[in-house]
């Protein structure tokens, strides 16, 4: 990876390690109390590479801190009503509090059915329209676990939010969208840019932040930057057996004054903010757990400070 020579990099890994260790206190706490640990299952239909990975890093990181994580395994040809099912019975059990559903689904089955079949209540990477439409509101529900840690980066490194002219590129359902409600919440003035915006690179010139999720390499160089915005790469791409951002690093951390390193920096935060939805679910779904603290691992959920939107 280039040196550093200007902008300060906001590495995901330390504060994903931080979040670990409470998240770590937050499980004992909980089996203590409750007799089990909290519990998380992963449906994943037909298992591709990247599935696997995603899925071996997921148990791995619950393993460590104690969390009960396993995953239903349906075949590439699976129907939708057999995953749906698989999801249903997930729904029904009482010593599972979280529910992810790998994406992507293979064509034959409809995402939306899908989405729709889970408990809101488990539903921790927030896909759910009942998620979405709470996050739309500005109420809490559940957030998207990697648009949640691109915004927790900013906060947990002390960039200012509020006030500042802040651009998305992307408008997806996971990502671009639940980032840029999550920023005007915050209090920013945001612009949200896609495929058909027709001059990305004035829009980018004037923004203080930028949050990139495109997933096209390169798309953000360093000449397009107003000098010393904050600069926030969701992508992830592989370029010549690399893994890459979105932002051209080289050109962009000369003119930067904060940025997120690929890989490094958003990647590494998802999966321990998706621990945290975890709790935060375990916690509200614990009948008999009458303690009004919050647990210590889950990151505070933006306030906005005109009251409910
Ligand atoms: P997606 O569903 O494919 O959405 C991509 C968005 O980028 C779309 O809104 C698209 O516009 C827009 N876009 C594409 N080309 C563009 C261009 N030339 N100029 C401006 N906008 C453009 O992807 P996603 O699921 O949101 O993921 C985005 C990136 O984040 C991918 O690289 C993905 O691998 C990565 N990702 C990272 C993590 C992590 O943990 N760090 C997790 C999930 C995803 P239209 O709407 O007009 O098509």
């Amino acid at each position: 990876m280039p040196s550093a020579s200007r902008a300060r990099l906001l590495e995901g890994g330390p504060i994903a390690e931080e979040i670990r260790r409470a998240v770590a206190e937050d499980v004992a706490t909980f089996t203590a109390r409750r007799g089990r640990p909290p519990g998380l299952r992963v449906v994943i239909v037909g298992r591709d590479a990247p599935s696997a990975v995603y899925l071996e890093r997921i148990l791995r990181g619950c393993a460590k801190v104690g969390i009960d994580a396993g995953f239903v395994e349906l075949q590439g040809e699976a129907t939708e009503a057999s995953v749906t099912a698989a999801v249903q019975a997930l729904n029904d059990d009482p010593a599972v509090d979280g529910v992810i559903v790998q994406m992507p689904l293979p064509p034959t089955i409809r995402l939306r059915s899908i989405i729709d079949a889970i408990d809101p209540d488990k539903d921790i990477d927030g896909i759910h329209p009942l998620n979405a439409g709470l996050l739309r509101l500005g109420y809490d529900g559940f957030l998207p676990a990697t648009a949640h840690a691109a915004i927790e980066i900013l906060r947990r490194s002390g960039i200012e939010i509020a006030g500042r002219d802040a651009v998305v590129i992307g408008r997806s359902a996971v990502v671009g969208m639940p980032a840029a409600f999550m920023l005007v919440k915050e209090d920013a003035t945001v612009t949200v840019c896609h495929s058909r915006t027709t001059d990305l690179a004035a829009h980018v010139a004037r923004a203080d932040i930028v949050v990139v999720a495109a997933g096209r390499p390169g798309l953000v160089t360093g000449a397009m930057l107003k000098p010393g915005a904050v600069v926030v790469d969701v992508g992830i791409n592989v370029v010549d057996g690399h893994i890459v951002g979105d932002v051209d690093f080289v050109s962009a951390v000369e003119v930067a004054s904060a940025i997120t390193p690929v890989p490094g920096g958003v990647g590494p935060l998802t999966n321990a903010i998706l621990l945290t939805h975890l709790i935060r679910a375990a916690e509200r779904q614990a009948p008999f757990h009458q303690s009004s603290a919050a647990p210590s691992a889950t990151p505070a959920q933006p306030v906005p400070s005109g009251g409910d939107r």
